[in-house]
């Protein structure tokens, strides 16, 4: 299908901003980029969507979630992240069927896609069902088996092999839009020897690590009390990195408790940070320096963990939280600018997800990942910078039109390719059921 995306701005990067112009899309790619007077009369009789009073941007990336724990939302909150996950989200993920997990994605797909995210990286278990839902649903993802070893070599052997099969069924599904990687939960749930085994399986396949690193203060401790190891002073990202873990494929969600050394070290091998500012507030977790890490050049996208810790999949909000949290932090407004936040939320989160060549960008040849948002809000006027607009007043219903791989998800706030109401309803019942089976 051939169309042309016309927008009264045109985010072509963070810092390259078209005013009037369009963006040429043929299948699944973007075959020009240009302001409107350019590019005139030689696309005649292509459909133009957009228009006047709309900016264009790239689809924004959510670099780390669960997604089916939407069914989760708002079921336990206001609680200490080891009590929260050991009483109130492990007992209920123990009831979890397949079928739950695709019922949960596809619900986080639609919200995902309604607000604007058109790739995300999934982290949890039936994996096979939570690609069935991005392969219906149209968007794109990057999906892992979760691993959770706790040194029990039988449990960490099936969970590895779970990951393998995963691996090698599900990657390229939906013409190329799954992708996939290995998933180590954490270096709490994962012992030394268990994290270079999936390391050297996940090199074996050539594709990258999902993991969760140095979330919560006390992590260093979690490692000794189950593993016996004693850091001795080294912080968490020391230790994985002498576990020869990182290097350019990882992608480490959380990691906010790290010294100058440890940021040194992520960006010398190159490891990408998935930034979650919403979860890491609600659960009391801390503040990820993310301006030194900008500042060393790691690579950070933003994030918004599970729904169960958040409680939505929103990435203007996390651009809006990252935003000024760091400000605040640091008594130093100058230290995140808009543009920064935004390029984590776009070409940032893409090379997180190993995915950069194709998206992050609304450059020519690559995939038309593309989002349309109406500027016509009383929020939004007046207008003197898009770039502070879409980062501090947008909201994700403010996004009208949503296209990825080329095809028209959402067109003027309409989902053409799910059926909205089925898929609320059948998650609402689905989330019943399972509670109702957790505390039976
Ligand atoms: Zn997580």
């Amino acid at each position: 299908m051939e169309f042309i995306v016309k927008g009264s701005f045109v985010v072509v990067r963070p810092d390259k901003i078209l005013e009037d112009a369009v963006v040429v899309v043929e299948d699944d790619r973007i075959v020009d980029v240009g302001k409107e007077s350019e590019l005139k009369g030689k696309y005649s009789g292509y459909e133009i969507i957009g228009g006047k009073g709309k900016v264009v941007l790239p689809g924004l990336v959510n670099c780390h979630t669960h997604a089916a724990m939407t069914l989760l939302r708002g079921y336990a909150d206001d609680m200490v992240l080891s009590e929260w996950l050991t009483q109130k989200i492990w007992p209920v993920e123990a009831h979890l069927k397949p079928e739950d997990i695709y019922v949960g994605t596809l619900l986080a797909c639609l919200e995902m896609l309604k607000s604007g995210i058109t790739a995300f990286a999934d982290m949890y278990f039936y994996m096979d069902k939570a690609a069935k839902a991005v392969v219906e649903s149209g968007i794109r993802a990057v999906i892992s088996h979760g691993m959770i070893e706790l040194g029990n070599a039988e449990k960490g052997e099936r969970d590895l092999r779970e990951a393998e099969r995963i691996v090698r069924t599900c990657q390229g599904l939906g013409d190329g839009r799954v992708t996939t990687m290995f998933g180590p939960h954490a270096p709490y749930t994962c012992s030394p020897e268990y994290l270079q085994k999936v390391k050297e399986t996940a090199e074996k396949y050539d594709v990258g690590i999902h993991i969760h690193l140095a979330e919560t203060k006390d992590e260093v401790e979690k490692i000794k009390n189950t593993f016996g190891i004693d850091l001795k002073g080294k912080g968490v990202i020391e230790y994985v990195d002498e576990l020869g873990i990182l290097d350019s494929s990882v992608l480490a969600a959380h990691v906010v408790w790290v010294s100058e050394k440890e940021i040194k070290i992520l960006a010398e091998r190159g490891v990408k940070v998935a930034h979650n500012p919403v979860s890491n507030l609600k659960l009391a977790s801390g503040i990820a320096p993310i301006p030194q890490m900008l500042r060393n050049g790691v690579t950070v996208g933003l994030a918004t963990d599970g729904a169960a810790s958040n409680n939505c999949l929103d990435i203007f909000e996390e651009m809006k939280v990252s935003a000024i949290i760091h400000k605040a932090h640091s008594f130093d407004p100058t230290v995140t600018s808009a543009t920064e936040v935004l390029e984590m939320a776009t070409i940032g989160g893409a090379k997180a997800l190993f995915l950069d060549k194709d998206i992050g960008t609304l450059e020519v040849g690559k995939k038309a990942d593309i989002v349309i948002l109406d500027l016509k809000k009383p929020r939004l006027v007046p207008l003197h910078n898009i770039v502070s607009h879409l980062v501090y007043a947008a909201k994700c219903n403010d996004v009208c039109t949503v296209i990825v791989d080329g095809k028209i998800l959402m067109e003027n706030g309409e989902v053409k390719v799910l059926d909205e109401n089925k898929v609320i309803e059948l998650a609402q019942k689905t989330a019943e059921d399972l509670i109702s089976r957790a505390q039976t």
